[in-house]
C-alpha cells in the first residue's frame, strides 16, 4: 500500500527536478548518477564520507504537529516590559497580504528596479513615515534593529563630525541593549564611549575630553520625556553630532528630534504592526540631515525617471552599489529588513496620521491612568512627563511586584531591587492595568479607568508637544477601508517579480523554495507575541527550537558551536571576526590585525573586517578564478607576525570548488592566523563537505540563502556564526539574557538575545522536513542544475570558470564581455531583456564586471530551467543580429528593454523589430506575460535630483 499523500517525503516537493528530469540532466552533463557527479565536482580532500547525524525526515503534517507542540511550550503574557519592544495589533489585511504573501516575502533586493516598483514604493512610503515623524529629511529604507542603528549612528558621527578623536557620549537613559551593542562595535575600532546622565546636560568632566557624538534616548528607557533642545544645543556647541533614538509612536505626540536640532534619528519601527517575535525581525530606521545622505548606512530609495520620462523608483546614490565599495562602504549592511519595513509603512498607510495619533493617545492615556492609580495608592512615580512607560519606586519590593504581576499574566520590567518599569501599548487593556495595580497592592480597579484618566490631567504639555503636521501625503489618506488597503497591496505586489512568478537565478543569493509549511508557524501567536526579555521559562518552546537548530547547523558545518544572534550575513561576519580578534588577544597576540581577503570576495567581507578593527590586505585571483597561492604565500610571509585571519569564500564566489582549499587553510594556520570561511555558498556543500573539518575556524551561514528563510525583498535574514571550540568563548552574548551566549563573549552583535528568533522556525522546519539524506540530495541537485545550465549555455556564452573536471559548483558565471563588446550590447541590456522574456536577471557584474552569475538552486524544475536556457539562447541570437548590423546599436530589442504595455500600445511602431518580438519573444504565451510597469530607469538622473520621500502632491494631479 502506498502511504497517504501528505506523508510522502517533503524532499520531493522541495527539489524541483524529479528522477526522470535528473536523469536527463545528468546525461547532458555526462554523469550517470548524482553521487558520481558530486564526487567529480567536490575535491576528494574535503569530501565528507560519513552520513549526517541528523534525525530522519518528517512529513509536513508531522513537522507542523511538532511545531504546535513547541509553540505550546511558549507562554504569552501581557507585554509591559517595554525597552523598545511593544505589543501591537498587526492589521490582518497586512498580516495576510504582506507577511503571509509570497508576492512580498519571496522577492529579492530591488537591484533590478524595473521589476521592483511595488516594494520600492512601499519603501519610499517607509522613508516618508520616518522622515516626517523624526523631522529629518533623509531616511534610509531600513536598518537591522535599534541597537545596530545606534552603532551605525556612532560610525556616521565619526565620518561626518568636525571633532576628530574625543568620546561618544551615551545617555544613561538609553536602552541597555543599545548601550551594549554600541560598546561591542566601538571597542575594536578604539572609539571611546562614556555613559552619562544627560538630564542636566553633558557633565563638564565629559565635555573636557572632547565629544564627537552624543546619543539621546527619547523617551528614555525609564519612560521620561525631556526637552532635549538644551542638551542638543550644548552638544553642538562642543562640535558634536547628535543622534536621538526616538520612539516613532511617541513622535506623533511629542516634538520631533529634527525640530529639537538633532542631526540623526534612529530607532525601531516594531510597534508599527510588526510582532515582537521574541526579538525580531523588525526594521530599524535612521534619518539624517540632507547633507549626510551620501554617508547613510544601508539602502536609500529615491525617485528617478524611466526611458519615457515617467516617474520610477530605484536605489539611490552609493546604496545602489554598496557591495562593490568594500572597505570604503559606509557600513557592512547588505541584507536589511525590507519585509518588516513594508509592514510598518503599510501600518502607517492604513491608519494615517489621525489613526496613529489616536493609537498613541490611547496608549499614553492608559499609562497616565496607570500612574494615577499607583500614585493614589501611595506608590511613588519617578517622572512627571512620560509617554507610555511609567517607572515606579517600591523600595525592596521590585522582585515581589514583578512576580505577582506575572501571576496575573502580566510581564513587567524589574529595573533594580527598588524600581519597576511598566509600559503600555495599543494592546493594553483595563484588565491589564487592574492586574498591575493588584501586583503593587494598590486598590484601583479596571472600572476606575475613566476617573483616573481625568484625574491624571495633562502629562505632556508645552514645549514637549509636537505642533507640526506629518504624513500629509495622499498615500497616507487614501487607503482607510480594508477594501482600499487590500487593493493597494495587490496593486503594488502586481508590479513586482518574485519567486511566485518564476525563477530568480541570482548567483550567490540562493533563491530557493520558501515552503508554505516552513512559513506557517512564524505568525502563530505563541511565536509572534513573545517579548525578547520575557523570563526564559516563558520561552521554553523557542529555546528548544533554537538549541536544536544550533546543534543541527553545527553538525552540518562541522563546527562545535553556533550562535544564531547575528541578524544578517554581514553581522555574522562581524561576530566571527570579533571572535578571532578576541582569541588572538587572549593569547597575547595583540598585534595580529591583518585580514587577508581574495579580490573576488563579497564586499561585506572587507567592510566587516574594517569594523572589526582589522587592516584589509587583498590577495590576487588567478585568471582561472582560483586564489593566487603564490601571492597568498607571499602575503602570509610579509604579514606573518600580524596575520589575524584569512577570509575566504567556499566554494569561491566564482562558483568553483577550489582544489587546494585545505592547503590554503594549513598555510594560514602555520603562520598563526585563523581561517574564516564565508559560508554564504553553503548550498553547494551541505551533506558533501564541512568547512569546520577542512580547515575553517569560523564561518557565518545565511539562513536566508541555504536554509529557506525568504529574502523578503531584501530582508529579513539570519547570519549565524559557527566556530570551532577554541573560538566558542568569544561568541556574542547579551546583557539581559545571560544564557544567550558565553560570559566571556564579545558582547551583543544584535539588539535581541537570539536575534531574529521569530523566523528561526523556517530553517528548523526545513532541516526537519528534509533530514540528512534529503539535505544532501538538495545540494547534489543544486550542483547538477548549475552544471546543466553551464553545459547548455556553453556553446552560446563562455563559462568563465570551472574546476578541474570542467565542472562548476552550485552556480556558474557566463562571460558577456567579448560578445557584448563586438556587438555594442551591455550586460545591463541582457539583464533588462530577460524581463521581456519573463525572468529576473542573474547576478550582474559580481564578482566579475560584465558577467552574469547564474544560480538555479535545487528548487527550480527542469521545465523552468529549460525555459531560462532557451531565453538566454534566444538573446544570444538577438545579440548576433545587432552585431551583424541587422538591428542598429541604439534601437534594438536589447537596448530598448524592458518593453512595457504602454510602449506596445503607443501609436506608430517605429522600431526595426516587431511588436511581437518586443513583448512576446521566443513564443512567449501572451496570457502568461509579466508586464514591467516602467521602462529602463535612469539611475544617475535621480542622483542628480535626489528625492527620497514620497514625490510631491502635484505629481498626483492629472
Ligand atoms: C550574501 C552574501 C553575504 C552577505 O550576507 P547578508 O546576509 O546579505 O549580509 C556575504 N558573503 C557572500 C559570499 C554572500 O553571497
Amino acid at each position: 500500500m502506498t502511504s497517504p499523500f501528505h506523508e510522502r517525503p517533503f524532499e520531493q516537493r522541495h527539489i524541483g527536478p524529479d528522477a526522470d528530469a535528473q536523469a536527463k540532466m545528468l546525461a547532458q552533463v555526462g554523469y550517470s548518477s548524482l553521487d558520481e557527479l558530486t564526487s567529480a565536482a567536490v575535491p576528494a580532500a574535503i569530501r565528507s564520507l560519513e552520513a549526517l547525524d541528523l534525525p530522519g525526515a518528517r512529513s509536513e503534517a508531522e513537522v507542523l504537529a511538532e511545531l504546535r507542540a513547541l509553540a505550546g511550550r511558549n507562554q504569552v503574557l501581557r507585554p509591559m516590559i517595554g525597552l523598545g519592544y511593544h505589543g501591537t495589533f498587526t492589521p490582518p489585511v497586512i498580516l495576510r497580504n504582506v507577511l503571509e504573501n509570497p508576492s512580498w516575502y519571496t522577492a529579492y533586493t530591488p537591484y533590478q528596479p524595473e521589476i521592483s516598483q511595488g516594494r520600492l514604493e512601499a519603501l519610499i512610503n517607509f522613508q516618508t513615515v520616518v522622515s516626517d515623524l523624526t523631522g529629518l529629511p533623509t531616511s534610509g529604507a531600513s536598518l537591522l534593529d535599534e541597537g545596530t542603528a545606534a552603532a551605525e549612528a556612532v560610525a556616521l558621527a565619526r565620518r561626518v563630525g568636525k571633532v576628530k578623536g574625543g568620546v561618544f557620549v551615551i545617555d544613561a537613559d538609553a536602552l541597555p541593549q543599545t548601550i551594549a551593542v554600541i560598546r561591542t562595535r566601538c571597542e575594536p575600532t578604539g572609539v571611546e564611549t562614556v555613559v552619562a546622565d544627560l538630564s542636566e546636560g553633558i557633565p563638564a568632566e565629559v565635555a573636557e575630553r572632547g565629544v564627537f557624538g552624543v546619543l539621546l534616548q527619547y523617551p528614555g528607557a525609564s519612560g521620561a520625556v525631556r526637552d532635549l533642545a538644551p542638551v542638543i544645543e550644548q552638544a553642538h556647541g562642543l562640535g558634536a553630532v547628535v543622534a536621538v533614538a526616538a520612539d516613532l509612536l511617541a513622535l506623533t505626540l511629542i516634538a520631533s528630534p529634527g525640530s529639537l536640532g538633532a542631526d540623526i534619528a534612529i530607532g525601531t519601527t516594531q510597534r508599527f504592526g510588526v510582532p515582537m517575535g521574541f526579538g525580531g525581525p523588525h526594521a530599524g530606521y535612521m534619518s539624517v540631515r540632507a547633507e549626510y545622505a551620501r554617508s547613510l548606512p544601508g539602502r536609500l530609495v529615491g525617485v528617478s525617471v524611466d526611458a519615457d520620462g515617467n516617474r520610477a523608483y530605484r536605489l539611490a546614490l552609493q546604496t545602489r552599489e554598496q557591495h562593490i565599495r568594500r572597505e570604503k562602504a559606509t557600513s557592512n549592511i547588505c541584507t536589511a529588513q525590507v519585509l518588516l519595513a513594508v509592514m510598518a509603512s503599510m501600518y502607517a498607510v492604513y491608519h494615517g496620521p489621525d489613526g496613529l495619533k489616536e493609537i498613541a493617545l490611547r496608549t499614553h492615556r492608559y499609562a497616565a491612568a496607570l500612574a494615577q492609580g499607583l500614585q493614589q495608592g501611595g506608590v511613588e512615580i519617578l517622572h512627571d512627563a512620560f509617554f507610555d512607560t511609567v517607572t515606579a519606586r517600591v523600595p525592596g519590593r521590585a522582585a515581589e511586584v514583578v512576580d505577582s504581576a506575572r501571576l496575573a499574566g502580566v510581564n513587567l520590567r524589574q529595573v533594580d531591587a527598588d524600581t519597576v518599569g511598566i509600559s503600555c501599548d495599543e494592546t493594553t487593556t483595563a484588565a491589564d492595568l487592574a492586574g498591575v495595580w493588584t501586583a503593587f497592592g494598590v486598590h484601583a480597579a479596571a472600572g476606575d479607568l475613566e476617573a483616573l484618566n481625568s484625574a491624571a490631567g495633562e502629562v505632556l504639555s508645552g514645549s514637549l508637544l509636537r505642533t507640526d503636521d506629518y504624513l500629509t501625503h495622499p498615500v497616507f489618506h487614501g487607503h482607510r477601508s480594508e477594501t482600499g488597503m487590500l487593493r493597494y497591496l495587490r496593486r503594488l505586489a502586481d508590479k513586482d517579480y518574485a519567486l511566485d512568478r518564476g525563477m530568480i537565478p541570482l548567483g550567490s543569493c540562493t533563491m530557493k523554495l520558501n515552503a508554505t509549511t516552513e512559513m506557517e508557524a512564524i505568525t502563530w501567536p505563541e511565536f509572534a507575541d513573545v517579548h525578547p526579555f520575557a523570563p526564559e521559562h516563558q520561552a521554553a518552546g523557542y529555546l528548544t527550537l533554537i538549541h536544536e537548530l544550533e546543534d543541527r547547523l553545527a553538525e552540518l558545518t562541522g563546527y562545535d558551536k553556533v550562535s544564531l544572534q547575528p541578524n544578517a550575513g554581514s553581522q555574522g561576519e562581524l561576530a566571527g571576526l570579533l571572535a578571532v580578534r578576541a582569541y588572538h588577544r587572549a593569547n597575547g597576540d595583540t598585534g595580529r590585525d591583518v585580514c587577508l581577503i581574495p579580490s573576488s570576495a563579497h564586499g561585506t567581507n572587507a567592510a566587516s573586517a574594517v569594523m572589526a578593527g582589522m587592516r584589509v590586505v587583498v590577495v590576487k585571483t588567478l585568471v582561472d578564478g582560483d586564489v593566487d597561492v603564490e601571492d597568498l604565500t607571499a602575503k602570509i610571509e610579509q604579514h606573518r607576525d600580524r596575520l589575524a585571519v584569512l577570509m575566504v569564500t567556499y566554494p569561491s564566489t566564482h562558483g568553483v570548488f577550489e582544489e587546494n582549499i585545505a592547503d590554503i587553510c594549513a598555510a594560514v594556520h602555520d603562520a598563526g592566523g585563523q581561517v574564516y570561511v564565508d559560508g554564504a555558498n553553503l548550498n553547494a556543500m551541505v551533506g558533501l563537505a564541512k568547512p569546520g573539518r577542512f580547515g575553517g575556524d569560523v564561518s557565518h551561514l545565511n539562513l536566508h540563502k541555504t536554509f529557506c528563510i525568504p529574502h523578503g525583498g531584501g530582508g529579513p535574514g539570519v547570519g549565524p556564526v559557527a566556530v570551532r571550540s577554541h573560538l566558542a568563548p568569544y561568541l556574542p552574548n547579551h546583557p539581559l539574557q545571560p544564557s544567550a551566549g558565553p560570559e566571556t563573549g564579545v558582547g551583543p552583535i544584535s539588539a535581541a538575545p537570539w536575534g531574529s528568533a521569530a523566523i528561526l522556525p523556517i530553517s528548523w522546519s526545513y532541516v526537519r522536513l528534509m533530514g540528512g539524506e534529503g539535505l544532501k540530495r538538495a545540494t547534489q541537485v543544486a550542483v547538477l542544475s548549475a552544471n546543466y545550465i553551464a553545459k547548455r549555455l556553453a556553446p552560446y556564452y563562455p563559462v568563465l570558470y570551472t574546476g578541474p573536471a570542467g565542472l562548476v559548483a552550485h552556480e556558474c558565471i557566463i562571460d558577456l564581455r567579448p560578445l557584448a563588446k563586438a556587438a555594442g550590447v551591455s550586460v545591463d541590456d541582457v539583464a533588462k531583456r530577460l524581463i521581456d522574456y519573463g525572468f529576473h536577471a542573474p547576478t550582474m557584474s559580481f564578482p566579475v564586471a560584465g558577467t552574469l552569475m547564474i544560480e538555479p538552486t535545487e528548487s527550480e524544475d527542469l521545465g523552468e530551467i529549460d525555459r531560462f536556457c532557451e531565453a538566454m539562447i534566444a538573446i544570444r541570437g538577438e545579440i548576433d543580429k545587432v552585431g551583424a548590423g541587422d538591428w542598429p546599436v541604439g534601437d534594438n530589442p536589447l537596448a530598448n528593454a524592458p518593453h512595457t504595455a504602454a510602449v506596445l500600445a503607443a501609436g506608430e511602431w517605429e522600431h526595426p523589430y516587431t511588436r511581437q518580438e518586443a513583448v512576446f519573444p521566443g513564443g512567449l504565451n501572451p496570457a502568461e506575460k509579466y508586464w514591467p510597469p516602467v521602462r529602463r530607469i535612469d539611475g544617475a538622473f535621480g542622483d542628480r535630483n535626489l528625492v527620497c520621500s514620497c514625490p510631491p502632491l502635484e505629481d498626483y494631479e492629472g
